[in-house]
C-alpha cells in the first residue's frame, strides 16, 4: 500500500534541516519522510516551497533562511546559485571538511556495516581555489552570442561563465580563448539534440609546465591558424593545442580522432618527485596539491619496505605505480584504457624506473589470472572510478591473500559497498583517511587501509595503525603558488622566467617558453640574487628542492 506524503505539493513549509545529502542539498525530517531542499544547512530552519511530494521523499525550494547557520557564508562566485559545478560554497570550508567526514562516516556504518570504524577528519587544502587543473567546458549559444560555460544542476542548460574560482586561470584563459575565436569567426556550436554545428567543448589541462588546449569538434577544424594565434597570444605558457574530433551523438566529451595542431600534443605534470606525460584521454587527479597527499597517505599505509610484489589496479598514467615501485620489489599496474597505459609506459620509462609492467585490460578480466602469475602479492592498491569495483575484480583480491589492501575511492558509497564485501571475505578496514580533492563541491576522495583478520570472533576488529609523520614526498607548487608565497614572506614581485632560472638551476626540468630564448643568442634578463634567494627559500618550502 503506498504511504500518504505528510506534505503536498505547493505547500509553504517551515523547516528544521538536519543532514546534508551526498550531492550538497539540505535535509529536514519530517518523521521518518525526508524532505530535500538545495541550499538549506544543517542547523537551520527553513522556509521552503514543496515542489515534489513523493510517497517517499519530498523536495522543497528554499524560499527563506529563518535561522541560518553559523557556518553560512557568502558564495564567492556570482554564477553558484544556477551552476551546478559547485554545491557547497554556501558552507564555510572548515564546515564543508567536517561535512566530508560525516559523509564517510556514514556511509561505511550505513552502506558497509562498520559502525564503530573511527574515520579521520578529512584533510583540507590551506588555500582552497584555483585548484582544479583541468577544464571541458561545454559550449552553447547565449544572447551575446557563442558562451562556454557548465550545466545547471540536473540539466544541459548552460550557465555561461567568464571565470571560475576553482580552476587553475591556465586552463579558464583557453577556454575563453577557444570561445572568443568561434564567436570571431562565426563557428557554430554543437547542438546535442539535433546533432548539428560545429564546436562541442573547449577543454584544457594545466600543470607546472603549462597549458594544453582541446579543442572538440564534430567535424574538420575551420580557421585553424586564427585559433592558434588566437590561443598563443592568450594563454602564457601554452604548450601545446589538439584538436579532437567527436562525431558521436552522445554526451561523451572526447572522440577517437586526435590531432596536435600546435606545440605539443602532451603535458608533462610533476608529481610526487616524478615526471609524468600525459594525453589529453587519460585520467589524472584534478588538484594535483592533494593528490600529492593522498598519494603520501596511501604510501605510507602500504608500509613498503623495498622487497614486495604489489598490483596497482585501475592505475591511469602509473602515477601510483611509479611512486610505489621506488619503493617496493615490483609493481603491476592494471588500466583498461589503452592512452593511459601507453602512457604509463613511457612514463616509466622517462623516470628510469624498470620494476614495474602495464597490463592493458579490464580489472575484472585481468585480476583472476594475475593473482596468480605474480603471487604471492604483498599488497593491493585498487582506485576506481566512482562505479567502484567489479564483483569479479574483488572475488579476485579476496583469493590474492595480500596481506594489505589500499582502496582509494571518489564515491563513499561505493567504497562502503566494496569493503563490506571486502570484509566478508576477511578484510577489514583499518584505518580511513578522507582527502578534499574538491572544495566547495560535495564530493569527497577517501584512502582505507584494509588488513586480513586472522577471525577470532564474529565481531570487527579494527586493528591499529599509527600514521607516520615522517612521509613527505618532494612538492610540486605551480609558478603561481610560489610567486604568491614570494610575494607574502618577501614582499617580491619574480617573474616565471625567473622562478623558471632557478628550477632549473637546481635541475628541475622546465617549460620551454620560459627558459629558452627565442634565438640562440638573444639575451634574457637573469635573475638578480635576493630574488634568487626568495626563490630558492620557495622551492625549499614547497619541498621541491
Ligand atoms: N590511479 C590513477 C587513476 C585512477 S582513476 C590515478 O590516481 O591517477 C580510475 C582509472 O580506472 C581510470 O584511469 C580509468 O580509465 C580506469 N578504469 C575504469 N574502469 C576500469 C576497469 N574496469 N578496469 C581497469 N581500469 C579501469
Amino acid at each position: 500500500m503506498k504511504r500518504m506524503p505528510p506534505i503536498q505539493k505547493n505547500d509553504m513549509l517551515e523547516l528544521p534541516i538536519q543532514g546534508l545529502t551526498a550531492d550538497g542539498q539540505g535535509v529536514g525530517r519530517m518523521g521518518s519522510y525526508a524532505v530535500f531542499v538545495k541550499g538549506a544547512l544543517p542547523g537551520e530552519v527553513v522556509r521552503a516551497h514543496t515542489i515534489k511530494a513523493n510517497s517517499s521523499y519530498g523536495v522543497a525550494k528554499l524560499v527563506q533562511v529563518l535561522k541560518p547557520s553559523p557556518d553560512r557564508v557568502s558564495p564567492r562566485c556570482p554564477a553558484y546559485a544556477r551552476c551546478g559545478g559547485c554545491s557547497l560554497q554556501h558552507l564555510s570550508y572548515e564546515a564543508q571538511l567536517r561535512a566530508k567526514t560525516e559523509q564517510v562516516r556514514d556511509a561505511l556504518a550505513r552502506l558497509g556495516g562498520f559502525s564503530e570504524i573511527q574515520v579521520q577528519p578529512a584533510l583540507g587544502m590551506e588555500e582552497p581555489w584555483a585548484y582544479r587543473n583541468k577544464g571541458s567546458f561545454p559550449v552553447a549559444l547565449g544572447e551575446e552570442g557563442l558562451q562556454i560555460g557548465f550545466f545547471a544542476p540536473h540539466s544541459h542548460r548552460l550557465v555561461p561563465l567568464e571565470s571560475c574560482y576553482i580552476q587553475d586561470p591556465g586552463v579558464m584563459a583557453a577556454a575563453l580563448a577557444i570561445r572568443d575565436w568561434a564567436r570571431e569567426w562565426q563557428v557554430p556550436p554543437y547542438d546535442e539534440e539535433r546533432h548539428t554545428g560545429i564546436l562541442r567543448h573547449a577543454m584544457a589541462r594545466a600543470s607546472q609546465q603549462g597549458v594544453l588546449a582541446v579543442v572538440v569538434t564534430t567535424g574538420p577544424l575551420p580557421h585553424k591558424e586564427a585559433l592558434v594565434e588566437k590561443l598563443r597570444r592568450a594563454v602564457p605558457g601554452l604548450v601545446g593545442i589538439v584538436h579532437n574530433r567527436n562525431r558521436a551523438a552522445s554526451n561523451v566529451i572526447l572522440g577517437k580522432e586526435y590531432e596536435t595542431i600546435w606545440g605539443s600534443g602532451r603535458l608533462q605534470v610533476r608529481l610526487c618527485g616524478l615526471d609524468f606525460s600525459v594525453s589529453p584521454a587519460s585520467f589524472l587527479q584534478v588538484n594535483p596539491r592533494q593528490t600529492q597527499r593522498l598519494y603520501e597517505k596511501a604510501l605510507d599505509m602500504l608500509a613498503l619496505r623495498g622487497g614486495e610484489t604489489v598490483l596497482d589496479v585501475y592505475c591511469g598514467i602509473g602515477t601510483i605505480s611509479l611512486l610505489l615501485a621506488r619503493h617496493a620489489g615490483h609493481v603491476t599496474g592494471v588500466e583498461n584504457v589503452p592512452e593511459a597505459v601507453e602512457d604509463a609506459r613511457m612514463n616509466a620509462r622517462n623516470n628510469g624506473i624498470e620494476n614495474v609492467d602495464f597490463i592493458c585490460a579490464p580489472a575484472e578480466e585481468a585480476l583472476p589470472g594475475l593473482v596468480e602469475a605474480r603471487g604471492p602479492l604483498d599488497a593491493i592498491l585498487l582506485d576506481p572510478p566512482r562505479k567502484g569495483c567489479d564483483p569479479a575484480a574483488l572475488q579476485a583480491i579476496l583469493k590474492s591473500g595480500a596481506p594489505r589492501l589500499v582502496y582509494v575511492s571518489c564515491d563513499p558509497a561505493t567504497l562502503a559497498r566494496d569493503c563490506r564485501i571486502l570484509a566478508q571475505g576477511g578484510y577489514l578496514p583499518r584505518f580511513v583517511q578522507p582527502v578534499d580533492m574538491f572544495p566547495h563541491t560535495a564530493h569527497v576522495e577517501t584512502v582505507v587501509l584494509l588488513g586480513r583478520e586472522f577471525e577470532k570472533s564474529r565481531e570487527h576488529v579494527y586493528l591499529d595503525y599509527e600514521p607516520s609523520k615522517e612521509i613527505d614526498l618532494p612538492g610540486g607548487a605551480t609558478y603561481s603558488e610560489i610567486k604568491q608565497w614570494i610575494q607574502a614572506e618577501y614582499g617580491l614581485k619574480v617573474s616565471s622566467l625567473y622562478v623558471a632560472q632557478v628550477k632549473q638551476k637546481h635541475g628541475i626540468v622546465e617549460r620551454e617558453c620560459y627558459n629558452k630564448p627565442k634565438s640562440e643568442n638573444a639575451k634574457q634578463p637573469k635573475c638578480p640574487p635576493e630574488k634568487e634567494a626568495a626563490i630558492e627559500a620557495a622551492l625549499k618550502h614547497f619541498k621541491m628542492i
